[in-house]
């Protein structure tokens, strides 16, 4: 079977790195200056520490599921944040990610993403877990140069086109300064041997990792190498033919059902035992699913490669419907499943999906018996300072004189979220201005162009009418 390991179009991002493109990533991007939970060696939260300020309570108790997690008490539980929009529930999933260990994936969605027009909103889920689920391989490259000095087609039963015989692998003898080696070739290298016309008696150069040989080319000059650095072929210091280095991928289930459900997979960054059947694979079905999980235990098992288990966070769970919810309570059962973290704004609410069942934060008992619950409270106009300062110094903006009194006192007043938002826009109108640093004449000019939530719903009543003031 073989497995396309290409990490090409991962929605999942490792906790401590935040890729550029992609939609997921964007969502991270505003919680950069996240790196933890910001506890002492006693679990206890400082006033402000790895970019995480106040919110002590609900960081403690973050800690305590942490602990749960590494000491594997958690499994088919899940941690349910509830508390009103901007007090830090995706931060505090954001956290946990940062807290299991370096690049753990986290996978966060909302819970209106299940609702498409194309994909089941089981799939939606199923794949959000899949995305939350690393694997880290591990594999081991060496590059031989040398002097072809044997080149024997192994008689098997598998056919080579274009040899007019069957064989099933080839044997090449290497003469390199450190002496002769024999390598065992399978036959598409040996079609690659056959376009170069690679005889006995020529200078190639051979990648090989994770038991099979990967590239054979022909070598410019005998002195020459394959960095594996860089990538390239650089001058080779006389008796030093065989270089080995251990190269660590991160992938997530995710991407490897992505990347063997098209039907010609991408380019293979690692090929991999077996031949799984590609062509004309469009979707990913289950049938996929446990096949990679077959290739992957069996990496596991050969210890080529190791199951780092993330966190999925879905925000807005109470938009989930009833079904999701029965298909949510099956995978938090499945051994393979990551750490689930969901978040809500909502007190007693409608069950999706049901006629007139109600229940705290619209989540239906049975799930609610498996979550731990943990609220956050809004934060002081203080703490809403200091985290402007955190995002202010992260995005490099410049705040002048009075500034952050003026949007911490704006943070109070709407939302943290409302304030954070209100710098970006700020700078561009301080840049439109020729200028570097943020005034409180810009933060005046915001407010006269936007609206914060609790300003917009009093002057904007509620069946959509508009009143004279604004
Ligand atoms: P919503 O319910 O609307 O999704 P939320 O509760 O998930 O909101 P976040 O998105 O986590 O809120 O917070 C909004 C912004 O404020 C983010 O940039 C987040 O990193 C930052 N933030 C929130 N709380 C804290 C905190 N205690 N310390 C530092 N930054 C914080």
């Amino acid at each position: 079977m073989k497995v396309t390991t290409t990490a090409s179009t991962s929605g999942a991002v490792p906790a401590n790195a935040v890729p550029a493109s992609s939609s997921r990533a964007s969502r991270i991007a505003p919680h950069s200056h996240i790196k933890g939970l910001g506890l002492s060696a006693e679990g206890f939260a400082q006033a402000s520490a790895a970019g995480f300020v106040g919110q002590e309570v609900a960081r403690e108790a973050c800690g305590v599921v942490v602990d749960l997690i590494k000491t594997r008490k958690f499994s088919g539980r899940a941690l349910l944040l509830a508390g009103a929009p901007g007090t830090g529930k995706t931060a505090l999933a954001l956290a946990i990610a940062h807290e299991l260990g370096a690049k753990v994936p986290f996978c966060p969605m909302v819970g209106s993403e299940v609702y498409s027009a194309e994909v089941k909103k089981t799939e939606v889920l199923a794949e959000a877990f899949r995305r939350a689920i690393g694997l880290r391989i591990k594999e081991t490259k060496e590059v031989y140069e040398g002097e072809v000095t044997e080149l024997t087609p192994a008689e098997a039963e598998n056919p080579l086109s274009g040899y007019g015989k069957t064989i099933s692998h080839v044997v090449i003898g290497l003469k390199t300064v450190k002496g002769t080696k024999q390598l065992r070739l399978d036959p598409s290298i040996y079609e690659a041997i056959m376009k170069e016309k690679i005889t006995v008696g020529d200078v190639v150069y051979i990648e090989h990792g994770s038991g099979a040989v990967k590239r054979v080319g022909r070598s410019d000059a005998y002195a020459s190498s394959y960095d594996l650095e860089s990538e390239t072929y650089v001058p080779l210091p006389k008796g030093d033919v065989h270089k080995r280095k251990e190269l660590v991928q991160d992938v997530t289930l995710g991407d490897l059902d992505a990347a063997n459900a098209r039907p010609q997979g991408g380019q293979d960054i690692m090929s991999v035992m077996g031949s799984l059947v590609r062509a004309g694979r469009t979707e990913v079905t289950e049938k996929l699913r446990r096949e990679v999980n077959k290739v992957v235990a069996g990496y596991v098992a050969q210890g080529v490669a190791e199951v780092v288990p993330g966190v999925v966070f879905i925000d807005e769970v109470h938009m989930l419907d009833v079904e999701c919810f029965t298909f949510l309570n099956s995978l938090l059962e499945s051994p393979m499943a990551p750490t689930v973290v969901l978040a809500t704004n909502r007190g007693r609410a409608r069950v999706r999906g049901t006629e007139d069942v109600v229940a705290p934060h619209g989540v239906p008992v049975d799930l609610l018996d498996r979550c731990l619950i943990v609220k956050t409270v809004p934060y002081s106009r203080d703490e809403v300072g200091q985290v402007l300062k955190l995002r202010a110094t992260v995005e490099g903006l410049q705040l002048g004189e009075g500034v952050l009194e003026r949007l911490s006192a704006e943070g109070e007043k709407g939302s943290l979220r409302y304030a954070l938002q209100l710098l970006a826009p700020a700078s561009i109108l301080a840049s439109l201005q020729g200028r570097a640093e943020i005034l409180e004449e810009d933060i005046s000019e915001m407010n006269e162009l936007f609206l914060d939530a609790r300003t917009s719903a009093a002057r904007i009543p509620l069946d959509g009418g508009f009143d004279g003031g604004l």
